[in-house]
């Protein structure tokens, strides 16, 4: 009979017991399935174990031998105990110490064979001799020497109560006893296809690995065992997100057919011509808002490269057709400058647009359901369960990773199956594009409107201020205007970072002949637009504000941006601030401004800001540098976790998964063929989505 190792309690297995299995779920093992994809965190080279008369300084080195002596010292004239273990091996003497761990002493007995993995020092007062600091152990019985030794020792992650051994001598059981009724539910034709090796087989190598194996590339997790085992999650992921696409295609949406008139007149007034690359991706959208299928399409695109205005064409189109549509930014404040602007060119269309978020008083609720109001701009507020559209067909999410697949799907119940268009506020890399939103039809304006100029980007450490103000000085005295953003509003007890109505003060101070001025978030929305207003008016010289200028803000006369703590803002917050300046026909400069000290990643943050503007280029590092685990296995982004697969390391891995993934839901959208498979993505999405209608 085949077993279901995902039912298998651990406490059955040999050696486990009840006691023990309470040990393991502390460590998330509860099945033996669990177990089997427990890996190790790294492996030991244990089929080299070298004489100690042999042994390398400074070299990570393993040994064998017999206990001497187990004592504790404690160090003359300070208040330190150590605890040395000197072993024997026949060829020479090595010493282990421990630092301020006399318990450690209990551990073992004279006569124990031992095992001792460290790099190798000399005494530190007569440069002789052999030690090491902290080794890692293990005792050594007479029977284990096919397990812990004479081979590459997996290491695991161990909680107190459960070393290491106990846990290795648990795997080689259930690697013995159970790979047998490991069931490979990934499609043999792929795993031809891709070079990847058989599920029993990798997991076996994975705990196991033979004497032949590279060390290093199991270590970093890339071996070809590995390999196999991060194709799997990958697979199963895209396969979510291709069969979540696919029922979105299948649903009935609404298939717009616009005449063009009110579309026409308005890139009439624009100002401007659209660049190739907006019309390209205007005409995708045009292409979906006319499909019968509701469409779900991710506009990516660099700061400033006029996102918002396609967006805003695709309402007129739903407006035009006598449908509502909805406009949601993450934060009040975006939302907030969404609706200025575009009030701004909507001012005589005769549309009617409203502002709807958390914190407003007159929420016009009765307009938005008698269908009085063409357009809503606002933040989540807008999905909340009190609002009631009359029909709406158009939702634009203007978002930064804040809305997961699972939100998405649910913002379609919120209509009859609206169409929706998620805007990134900052290109996001490919490979996370490809995990997070392989749901979507995906669109990228490649093209910043003519005339922008390069931003020179320039790093001063605080030492040098007075420099800075030189250049300040001149700048304001050419006719240009400054933006200077701290990270905080006012001073607090919590950090010593410096703030925006301190630095309001010191730059009048400094400046008495220019007009400073104050904006940050507190301040009344009204006036805070006024504010706005005037600098862009060219009334204001210094505007000492918070990040409230990140986005949606449009001065070109405004040419040198300074960034105060730098080093505490992440790159795509630099990089979206950076784009404020740069919009007009004289050249413009950032300084950021860094206190020391700051750590390796902040450093590697400004260097990519002071290096590079493309905003994608900026968005692979800014991953590279934080890892994926910012997005994924959290709430927002709704998705499965991924235990073993790394989107930034396998990243070639995962487009060859997901071009597999929708393959096979093209050809088998319910998987009839691979029952078992569909039986392994339910339970990989269990909990997150339902993919398969029951029944
Ligand atoms: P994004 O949201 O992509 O950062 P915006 O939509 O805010 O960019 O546009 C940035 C600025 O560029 C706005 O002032 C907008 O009016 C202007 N703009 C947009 N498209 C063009 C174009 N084709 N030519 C010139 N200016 C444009
Ligand atoms: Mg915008």
């Amino acid at each position: 009979m085949v077993k279901d190792l995902s039912n298998f309690q651990i406490q059955y297995i040999k050696g486990v017991g009840p006691k023990r299995s309470s040990l393991l779920s502390r460590l998330g093992i509860k099945t033996v399935k669990d177990a089997l994809y427990y890996l190790p965190y790294r492996y030991e080279d244990r089929s080299n174990i070298k004489k100690i008369s042999d042994l390398i300084y400074g070299n990570m080195e393993t040994v064998s031998g017999k206990v001497v002596s187990a004592e504790v010292k404690k160090l003359p004239g300070r208040n330190l105990k150590i605890f040395e273990l000197l072993v024997n091996d026949g060829s020479s003497l090595l010493k282990g110490k421990w630092f301020n761990q006399p318990f450690m002493k209990k551990n073992f007995k004279i006569g124990q064979e031992v095992l001792l993995c460290g790099v190798v020092k000399r005494n530190p007062y007569w440069g002789i001799g052999f030690e090491m600091d902290n080794p890692e152990y293990e005792i050594m019985t007479d029977d284990d020497s096919l397990v812990h030794t004479n081979r590459i020792v997996p290491v695991y992650r161990v909680t107190s109560g459960l070393s290491v051994r106990q846990i290795r001598s648990i795997m080689f059981n259930i690697i013995n006893t159970c790979i047998k009724d490991v069931h490979d539910t990934t499609p043999a034709e792929i795993l031809e296809r891709n070079a990847l090796p058989g599920l029993r087989e990798s997991i076996a190598n994975i705990h196991f690995p033979d004497t032949s194996a590279d060390v290093e590339l199991l270590n970093r997790g890339t071996s070809n065992f590995h390999r196999r085992l991060s194709f799997d999650e990958f697979f199963m992921l895209e396969i979510g997100l291709a069969v979540i696409k696919r029922n979105r295609v299948l649903e009935k949406g609404i298939s717009f057919s616009p005449k063009g008139a009110i579309l026409d007149r308005f890139i009439e007034i624009l100002p401007f011509k659209l660049t190739k690359a907006q019309e390209r991706v205007f005409s995708d959208i045009l292409k979906d808002m006319k499909s019968h299928y509701p469409m779900n399409r991710l506009i990516q695109g660099d700061v400033g490269c006029g996102k918002t205005i396609i967006a805003l064409m695709a309402m007129l189109v739903a407006a035009e057709c006598k449908y509502q549509s909805a406009l949601m930014a993450p934060t009040e404040i975006l939302a907030e400058q969404h609706f200025i602007n575009i009030y701004r060119v909507m001012e005589d269309s005769g549309l009617k647009i409203c502002l709807l978020t958390g914190s407003g008083k007159d929420k016009p609720l009765n307009k938005i359901a008698s269908g009085e109001i063409d357009i809503v701009v606002g933040t989540h507020a807008i999905i909340q369960e009190g609002v009631i559209f009359k029909n709406l067909g158009l939702i634009v999410i203007d978002e930064q990773h804040r809305f997961g697949v699972m939100q998405r799907a649910l913002l379609r119940k919120k209509a009859d199956n609206p169409d929706v268009l998620v805007m990134t506020a900052t290109p996001i890399p490919r490979t996370l594009a490809l995990t997070l939103y392989s749901d979507l039809d995906y669109s990228v304006i490649d093209e910043l409107p003519p005339g922008r100029r390069p931003v020179k980007t320039l790093l001063f450490n605080s030492g040098h201020k007075d420099q800075i103000y030189n250049i300040i000085r001149e700048e304001v005295k050419k006719g240009r205007q400054i933006y200077v953003v701290y990270p905080l509003i006012e001073e607090s007890e919590k950090t010593d970072l410096r703030s925006a109505i301190t630095g309001k003060n010191a730059f009048e101070r400094l400046f008495p002949e220019f007009k400073v001025v104050l904006l940050h978030g507190r301040i009344k929305a009204g006036d805070r637009e006024e504010i706005m207003a005037s600098f862009k008016r060219g009334e204001i010289d210094i505007l000492v504000s918070t990040t409230v200028i990140e986005v949606g803000v449009d001065v070109p006369n405004a040419t040198l941006m300074l960034i105060i703590h730098a080093e505490r803002f992440g790159l795509s917050q630099l990089h979206q601030l950076r784009g404020r300046i740069g919009r007009g026909s004289h050249n413009s400069c950032c300084i950021l401004l860094a206190y020391e000290p700051y750590g390796d990643e902040a450093r590697k943050r400004l260097d990519i800001m002071v290096k590079s503007s493309d905003g994608f280029r900026i968005a692979e590092e800014d991953l590279n540098i934080r890892g994926p685990g910012e997005f994924f296995g959290t709430r927002q982004s709704g998705m499965p976790d991924l235990m073993i697969a790394n989107i930034v390391r396998d990243a070639t891995l995962l487009n060859e998964a997901r071009l597999e993934a929708f393959n096979l839901i093209d050809r088998d959208p319910d998987l009839k063929g691979f029952p078992p498979l569909r039986k392994s993505l339910e339970t990989f999405w269990e909990g997150k989505i339902e993919l398969f209608k029951t029944g």
